[in-house]
Formats: C-alpha cells, structure tokens, sequence
C-alpha cells in the first residue's frame, strides 16, 4: 500500500470494555469491518469498573474471535479516547446501540468526545434484534452459577468463563 493510499485509508475505533466479548460485540466489529478498510477494536483498560479478565485476557479474548477478518486489530487505551485516536490517524468511533437506555448515555458520550475534538464522528450500529438484551454483565451473570452461554458468547470465551469462575471457587472467591 503506498503512503497516498494510506492516508485515505477509512479507519474506525469501536472502544468499549468487553469483559467479556459477547456476539453481540462480534456482530458489531463484522458490520464495522464490512464498512471500513480498518476497524481497531480498543479495549478500555479501566481500574475503576473492576474488571472479571484483565487487560490481556479481553484483548486475547478478542483476537481469537476475530481471527477471520483481516481487517480488524486488537489495541487499547487508557486516557482520553480522542487522543488514541489521533495517535492511529482515525476519525471515525463506533458504538452499539441496544435500547433507548444505551442512546442517552450514547448521546452524552459521542457528544463529548465531538466537543474534545470536532473533527471525531461517532457512527452508531443497531443492535441485531437477536442480541438487543446481550450484554457482558448478562453473560457473567449466567457463567458464575453454571449457567449455558454457548447462544451468548463464542466457543473460546464460554471455556474462559468456565476456567475464571472455576479458579475463583477453588479460590474460595466469589
Ligand atoms: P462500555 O463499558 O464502553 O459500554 P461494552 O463492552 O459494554 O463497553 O460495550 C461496548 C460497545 O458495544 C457499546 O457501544 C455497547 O453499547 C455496544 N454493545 C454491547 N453489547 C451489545 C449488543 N448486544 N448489541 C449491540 N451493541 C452492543
């Protein structure tokens, strides 16, 4: 690719916890992969929301469930998401939207970020109806008492869940 090509190269940042990926983030970074030439999925490396994997476990998380689409990579950030951003040269931040719920806080999120920095846009994907009710805090919910996850997460992050949980009781954690 030369210099010209990638200067206009469409990139998108979809940032988000994902403690863990479920498919409905998933379905998200296909959609976003299928509209830019790049997505860059940032992990938020948050100490205030207590996180059950860590930093690496997420992003490793992530990258195995995105093997298949050459286009998308696995990053993250810890300050200011429009700093990130311009660190990658990208404009464009992706978010989901499930309910009217996600749209206020969505609302106050993008516009934010577009007073920091007028030249970020923020695109937002609505949920596929399939998963409007899916969310990571759902998912952990379920695993921690055993519950089935295989309709909710992909097959690597049912047997990470599974593993954590496991290792907390033997622990004897919560
Ligand atoms: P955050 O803590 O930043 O909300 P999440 O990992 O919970 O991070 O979510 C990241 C993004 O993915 C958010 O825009 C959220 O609305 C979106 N998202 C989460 N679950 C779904 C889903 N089931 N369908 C569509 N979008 C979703």
């Amino acid at each position: 690719m030369t210099t010209n090509e990638r200067m206009h190269e469409r990139i998108a940042v979809y940032p988000g916890s994902f403690d863990p990926v479920t498919y409905g983030h998933l379905d998200i970074i296909r959609r976003s992969a299928k509209q830019f030439d790049r997505v860059i999925v940032a992990v938020l490396n948050n100490t205030s929301k207590n996180p059950l994997f860590s930093l690496e476990e997420r992003k490793k998380l992530l990258a195995e469930v995105t093997t298949d689409l050459p286009n998308v990579e696995i990053d993250s950030f810890r300050d200011l998401l429009v700093r990130f951003m311009k660190s990658k040269n990208a404009n464009t931040i992706i978010r989901g939207i499930r309910s009217v719920t996600d749209f206020e806080y969505e609302l106050q999120l993008a516009s934010t970020n577009h007073l920091l920095d007028d030249e970020i846009e923020t695109i937002f994907m609505m949920t596929n109806p399939k998963y409007s009710y899916l969310s990571s805090s759902i998912v952990k919910e379920i695993a921690q008492f055993n519950g089935a996850v295989h309709e909710l997460v992909p097959p690597a992050v049912e047997v990470s869940l599974k593993a954590k949980y496991e290792e907390r009781r033997r622990g004897g954690g919560n």
